[in-house]
């Protein structure tokens, strides 16, 4: 059996640090901040080179939180890829604002700059860029359109942990960036976990106080804000798991490596394209290809996990019909069909790897 994720095998990799991070944080019952949340906090912000790190309950929080912080007037438009994961979208229309959608790129899936332009009007006021796949997206492209209409720009990092753009860390290099420590992202906690990254301390402070009910101190409440904590158990947990995501991060890029180098003469299929200034994390590693639902059974027959990330791009999800850009004649909008993703982590050994490519030649001879 292949797996497409293998929680349990990492967790057996660390269990003696897991299983002692979790007793100290409950012999010192620090479940709400605490030092295990602020030491998370400072190693992830050095992680990721951003001055500050605001911890949340979870990515979606992370995106919401950025986007009130960030005081848009209302009804703003900002603009969010079609394809990703819903909670890109989401915490746009949540926050009071509107999402116009701009297509994909066909070989890195990240933001198509042309038709992110294209999508301007006088009343857009910010962008979410996307680092999806944990490719990043062309951030000095994003930047430049953003500086000369006086956009803001968050970064949608939940799938970019330790991603770089010309060897600069995603998540400040706009305004503000979010992650997500859900389970299966490349750096997951053990239940839900998220985080704001940014240089703008003011910015950071705000995010924090809208996380904690708006409050400086206990019970003085500048504003009204929300509950959105990241708590000290998963805090704790994530800390010990940073130790090895340079490791881990390292063993997916080789994984993709060798899929790009073994499936290179392939026909029948697309492999993701790499540009030369990306450090791609490889949260997936995505293929395309006319077959897909053919190729991922015969994969399936042989022990071997595939997922489809997304089979429904975001305009053409019944829960964004109202925004009536599903038909839109855009990449984003067709590739749904063809999109398989493989197998890649650190659980996967080279072995594994050849199996997984040499099953894919196989099915298209
Ligand atoms: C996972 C994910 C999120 C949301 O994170 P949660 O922690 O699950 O709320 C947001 N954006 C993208 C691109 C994601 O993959």
């Amino acid at each position: 059996m292949i797996k497409f994720l293998d929680l349990n095998s990492q967790y057996h990799q660390i269990k003696r640090d897991i299983d002692l991070a979790i007793e100290q944080v409950i012999s010192e019952s620090a479940f709400i901040g605490g030092e295990f949340v602020d030491a998370f906090e400072t190693s992830f912000a050095e992680f990721q080179k951003a001055q500050f790190c605001v911890g949340v309950a979870n990515g979606t929080d992370a995106l919401e939180i950025a986007i009130e912080a960030l005081a848009l007037p209302s009804n703003s438009e900002i603009i969010v890829p079609a394809n990703s994961f819903i909670a890109s979208a989401e915490a746009v229309t949540r926050s009071g604002h509107k999402v116009v959608f701009c297509d994909a790129n066909q070989e890195d899936y990240t933001i198509n700059i042309a038709d992110l332009k294209r999508r301007l009007t006088s009343r857009t006021a910010a962008i979410v860029a996307v680092h999806l796949y944990g490719h990043p997206c062309d951030m000095d492209a994003v930047m430049d359109t953003a500086q000369e209409r006086g956009l803001k720009v968050i970064e949608d990092c939940a799938q970019a942990h330790g991603a770089e753009y010309k060897g600069r860390r995603v998540g400040a290099i706009g305004d503000i960036g979010c992650f997500s420590f859900y389970p299966g992202k490349n750096l997951g906690g053990y239940g839900d976990g998220g985080a704001i990254v940014t240089n703008d301390e003011k910015l950071a402070e705000k995010c924090r106080m809208i996380a904690n009910h708006g409050r400086k101190a206990k019970y003085d409440h500048e504003f009204e804000g929300r509950n959105s904590r990241l708590d000290g158990l998963q805090a704790a947990i994530l800390k010990v798991k940073l130790n090895h995501l340079e490791a881990w991060t390292e063993r997916r890029i080789q994984i993709a490596n060798q899929y790009l180098e073994q499936l290179s003469n392939s026909s029948g299929i697309r492999l993701p394209v790499r540009k030369e200034w990306a450090r791609q994390v490889y949260h997936l590693f995505v293929i395309r290809t006319k077959c897909r639902g053919e190729l991922s059974a015969a994969l399936s027959s042989k022990g071997i996990q595939t997922g489809v990330h997304y089979p429904i791009a975001l305009p053409k999800l019944n829960a964004f019909r109202y925004l009536a850009q599903g038909d839109e004649h855009m990449f984003a909008n067709e590739s749904g069909d063809t999109l398989l993703s493989l197998p890649i982590g650190e659980h996967l050994s080279d072995e594994d790897v050849a199996l997984v490519t040499a099953a894919v030649k196989e099915f298209f001879d």
